[in-house]
């Protein structure tokens, strides 16, 4: 469905010669619309050939590279599931992956070789390629021209593992359905178009680079600038030449950090996005005063692509992640999980073409995620204000119950973070004998040293009812996160457990 209305019989010369993919050296060659056409046909080609059938998972540990694209591309075409791999992943994590995902092909460039061909030969998975400079596969051997197996709509085109921010990964089957719908939605709320060049410096195991940033330029015909990663010396020598960045939050805090970042150099700019982790309203401020860009947050997850966005014409609220996109339906349930009115917070449950069809080999975790009158269950908490904005509240895993009553961390971090001393913060709930649990606060100080813990409890003693307010507060000088930016609470709950 992808490749469809960009195929060579249905576009003029021109448009077959535009540029779809511009590379930096290093990251494999550039790509015209009519070259990714022909070297995805060869990669179906290829696979098939080897005997991979429609259904089949094509599992891939590989560094950004722009062939990364075509092979995908390929699996697409050829009916195979395309699973891609965090490339931080060590034996023992890949160990769980492969053995989940059962895969018929593995895929690494030279860094994850050795694991993944190790864990492929003893699981008799015979299809290894390596992937890069080194290339095991004459792609040029095999045809370019290929007819696109026809896919139902429902039939899966991508297994995607969530972050493993609550937990160990799940994956999520995603359909060809699913991730066009998600394009054309975006597309559509983005006024993405063929005159857009998109700075792409994400990460390609994600959703976020792989469906909402490829996704947005291959459906409108714009041109990739192709980045192997986020490097800030990089991004801003690309800059003025970009219509549109996408980045989690911390690229733009790390933009920002750089004296260099000016209103000049975002000339050409159109649009800023940010998602995958919530942006703190400091850096949407102090991003619009410098760039004069106000950056749009949306919000998504694996299991649902995208659901929410701020608006690319009309108001832009800090703190919130905006409407609901087109056929996307948003609804906060309270526990009973009766619907709540606005203002109310519970948890956000959303309903759409854009929708996994369900947690691989695990039907009943899916089955309890889905309502009846099918909704999924995001398990995250939000509100939803008068003017339909939505916000999220945090996740309903992190949500702390002490002495019987409900806090939000979210409300007391923005406590904290409103703190001159502070400069980030995360809380947790940790076991505690008399509240169940305890609120703690982890704080990243503002400059070196620890953070005066009695002053901050004091500061925040009038803005916070009692239960809110944190036991204790420890000072760290960064928190954990994970490669998408997000906070691991997980790890800090363990770091923290026997505090009390
Ligand atoms: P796991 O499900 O394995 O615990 P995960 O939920 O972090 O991991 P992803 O699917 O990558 O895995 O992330 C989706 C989550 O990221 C959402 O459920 C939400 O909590 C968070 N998120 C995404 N965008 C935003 C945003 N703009 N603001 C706040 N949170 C966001
Ligand atoms: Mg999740």
């Amino acid at each position: 469905q992808f490749l469809e209305n960009r195929q060579p019989e249905n576009h003029s010369p021109a448009d077959r010669n535009r540029t779809a993919i511009r590379t930096l050296a290093g990251t494999g060659p550039s790509y015209r619309y009519r070259d990714l056409y022909e070297e995805s046909g060869r990669w179906a080609n290829f696979l098939t050939a080897e005997g991979l059938k429609p259904g089949d998972r094509v599992s891939v540990q590989i560094d950004k590279c722009s062939q990364g694209i075509t092979l995908y591309l390929g699996c697409l075409r050829a009916g195979l599931v395309y699973h891609p791999l965090n490339t931080a992943y060590q034996y023992g994590e890949l160990e769980y992956f492969i053995d989940n995902a059962q895969p018929t092909a593995v895929v690494y460039s030279a860094p994850y070789a050795n694991n993944l061909h190790r864990l492929a030969e003893s699981r008799g998975i015979n299809c290894r390629l390596l992937l890069g400079p080194e290339h095991s596969v004459d792609l040029h051997s095999y045809e370019p021209a290929f007819k696109t197996v026809p896919t139902d709509a429902g039939d899966i085109a991508a297994l995607l593992y969530s972050s493993g921010t609550t937990g160990r990964p799940k994956g999520i089957m995603l359909s060809h359905a699913n991730l066009a719908a998600n394009a054309r939605a975006l597309v559509a709320a983005w006024a993405f178009s063929d005159t857009d060049i998109l700075l792409h410096a994400l990460p390609m195991f994600h959703v976020h680079g792989l469906f909402v940033a490829l996704g947005c330029a291959l459906m409108s015909g714009a041109q990739l600038v192709y980045l192997p990663k986020f490097d800030v010396d990089q991004v801003l020598k690309e800059l003025p030449a970009a219509t549109v960045m996408m980045g989690v939050p911390t690229y733009y805090t790390r933009l920002l950090a750089e004296p260099r970042l000016s209103r000049a150099l975002c000339r050409n700019m159109r649009l800023f996005v940010s998602g995958s982790a919530p942006l703190l309203a400091e850096t949407f401020k102090a991003f619009e005063a410098r760039t004069g860009h106000t950056i749009l947050e949306r919000y998504g997850m694996t299991e649902t692509n995208m659901n929410t966005s701020n608006p690319l014409h009309g108001k832009r609220k800090p703190g919130s992640v905006g409407l609901p996109l087109p056929g996307v339906e948003v609804r906060i349930a309270g526990p009973d999980r009766q619907p709540l009115a606005a203002g109310e917070v519970g948890d956000l449950q959303v309903r759409g073409p854009n929708v996994f069809k369900g947690y691989w080999q695990m039907p009943e975790k899916t089955r309890e995620d889905f309502t009846a009158d099918g909704f999924f269950n995001t398990g995250d908490i939000g509100v939803i204000d008068t003017d339909g904005y939505i916000s999220i509240v945090g996740r309903s895993k992190d949500m702390i119950i002490s002495g019987g009553l409900n806090v939000y961390p979210k409300e007391v971090e923005t406590v904290l973070d409103s703190l001159a001393a502070i400069r980030e913060s995360a809380v947790i709930g940790v076991p505690h004998a008399d509240f169940g649990e305890a609120v703690v606060a982890v704080v990243v100080p503002q400059a070196a040293g620890a953070v005066d813990e009695q002053a901050v409890l004091a500061a925040i003693k009038g803005q916070l009812a009692n239960f809110k307010q944190p036991k204790r507060v420890i000072t760290v000088t960064e928190l954990p996160r994970n490669t998408m930016g997000k906070i691991q609470k997980n790890q800090l709950r363990e770091n923290y457990r026997a505090l009390f």
